[in-house]
């Protein structure tokens, strides 16, 4: 079927980390390869979800380590957030990366264009474009990478000034003097710290006993109590149920009969597939509540079609959907094809920001012990490290979880300053199957928060 001087024709649909990394690698194996935009090439994960909230999250980070400055020999400094200087900030980061990624896709020869996608059928995509034409593309190989968006409820009453979903919020239009964040999962926890550190007054709806739900106990509870050391407010075993929202403020309403007041309120409930409007009946593809079903190798139901990112319903983060693309590239030009070459979700490992950071991969030892394995669990805080003491920050600990028999690492929870960096050593030794007595072996440099690893692989 491929005419394109008999190179495969590749449509993909979502120029986010998904499709934007399938493209690379599609080009660079040889094929013709189309991106279809709407709105940003590098997607929401440029302009809207990681790339802003770690911006602002840096930002309040220097914030707060000028605060502490007495504590580290220095007169004290006085800070004050530029709102419109952080706009900026976020802007110029969010133009630059646009700039790289779309300067990356020319130079492997990737044709782009801006547009909304949908098949026709399954080898027939239709673009509307920006100008309002159509243009109609063939394609042998089909990627869908259009993403996901913040979840609505109907009871939220969702504004954009008051009431707020993520997306508003880089930055908001205004700081808000207190606001109530709803939803404690990592999206929720990141903002509560970010706009804490900017000064503004934070409540926290947590619908279960637990912020953090599902991560390990001792781990949250790190963070619990550096929220309430922050004067954070939690409103524990609460789920919000409605909002009044009117020129003097926010109240939510809990089903509990609670009533938090606030100046806005920001909507952190997870997220749904951005699959309407894709013509998914037409070219016969499978969903699952909106998700495209997919196989070991990201493929759906129908062979050439494929689906990277949040769309496919594994995990929602950059960092897989890249992998997702570049591994559909792979199997879709016939490389590297075969089970080993199957991406292990378990083994991804993920963090999430906040003051401490929290950062984990593979087996985690609450799981472990629920389901009966047995492990070895070891755990060192980060207060016997002289870097932590240097660092005037000796909160936290590495825990690491190894198979008993064999020494080989299973996973690792890390707590503590640059937990998201760190996480990387216990993550390569899991995908690569090295054993503790591996870290144990490594020269760390001295000193190093990264010492902590080796002493808590011993
Ligand atoms: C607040 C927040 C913070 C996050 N922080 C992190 C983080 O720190 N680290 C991390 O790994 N993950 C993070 N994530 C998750 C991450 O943003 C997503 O997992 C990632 O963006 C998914 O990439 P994607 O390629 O599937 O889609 P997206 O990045 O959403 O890109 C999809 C693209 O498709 C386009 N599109 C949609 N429909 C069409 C159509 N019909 N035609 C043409 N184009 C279309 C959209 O415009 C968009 O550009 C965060 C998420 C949120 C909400």
């Amino acid at each position: 079927m491929a005419s394109q001087g008999e190179r495969k024709r590749f449509v993909i649909i979502g120029g986010g980390p998904g499709g934007t990394t399938c493209a690379t690698y599609a080009a660079r194996f040889g094929a013709h390869v189309t991106v279809v935009e709407r709105d940003i090439v590098g997607g929401a994960a440029h302009l809207l979800d990681c790339i802003p909230s770690k911006a602002m999250i840096a930002t309040g980070g220097a914030m707060s380590m000028m605060k502490d400055a007495t504590e580290m020999g220095l007169a004290r400094v006085d800070v004050e957030l530029d709102f419109e200087a952080l706009r900026s900030r976020i802007t110029d980061i969010e133009d630059r990366l646009e700039a790289s990624m779309t300067d990356l896709l020319s130079s492997q020869g990737v044709r782009l264009i801006e547009g909304t996608g949908r098949l026709l059928s399954a080898n027939d995509v239709e673009v509307t474009t920006k100008d309002g034409g159509t243009e109609l593309l063939a394609a042998d190989v089909v990627v869908l990478s259009t993403g996901s968006r913040p979840r609505v409820p109907d009871w939220a009453g969702v504004d954009g000034l008051r009431v707020l979903t993520t997306r508003d919020a880089y930055p908001p239009p205004e700081l808000p003097e207190h606001l109530i964040v709803v939803g404690s999962g990592v999206t929720g926890v990141e903002f509560v710290h970010m706009f804490n550190s900017f000064g503004s007054e934070v409540s926290l709806i947590v619908s279960r006993q637990q912020v953090l739900p599902g991560k390990d106990p001792e781990v949250a509870a790190v963070l619990e109590q550096s929220f309430i050391d922050r004067g954070v407010k939690l409103l524990m075993g609460a789920r919000a149920s409605s909002i009044d929202a009117d020129d003097d403020g926010v109240k939510v309403h809990t089903d509990d009969g609670r009533v938090a007041h606030g100046s806005h309120v920001l909507l952190a409930i997870g997220s749904i597939p951005n699959s309407e409007n894709l013509g998914l009946e037409a070219a016969g593809v499978e969903t699952d509540r909106g998700y495209v079903k997919v196989d070991h190798n990201c493929r759906s139901n129908v062979p050439h079609i494929y689906a990277a990112g949040d769309l496919s319903g594994r995990l929602p983060l950059s960092s897989v959907a890249s992998t997702q693309g570049r591994k559909i590239a792979e199997h879709a030009m016939g490389r590297h094809a075969g089970p080993h070459r199957h991406i292990d979700y378990d083994k991804a490992a993920s963090a999430i920001f906040t003051d401490p950071e929290i950062a984990d991969v593979g087996v985690a030892e609450a799981d472990a012990f629920a389901e009966g394995r047995k492990i070895r669990v070891t755990k060192v805080p980060f207060s016997v490290s002289a870097k932590a003491l240097i660092n005037n920050d000796p909160r936290g600990f590495v825990k690491i979880v190894s198979d008993p028999a064999t020494g080989v690492v299973m996973g690792g929870s890390i707590v503590g300053r640059h937990a998201a960096e760190l996480i990387s050593v216990i993550a390569l030794a899991v995908s690569a199957g090295l054993t503790v007595g591996d870290l144990v072996e490594s020269l760390f440099v001295h000193p190093a928060l990264a010492e902590v690893l080796g002493e808590a692989a011993e």
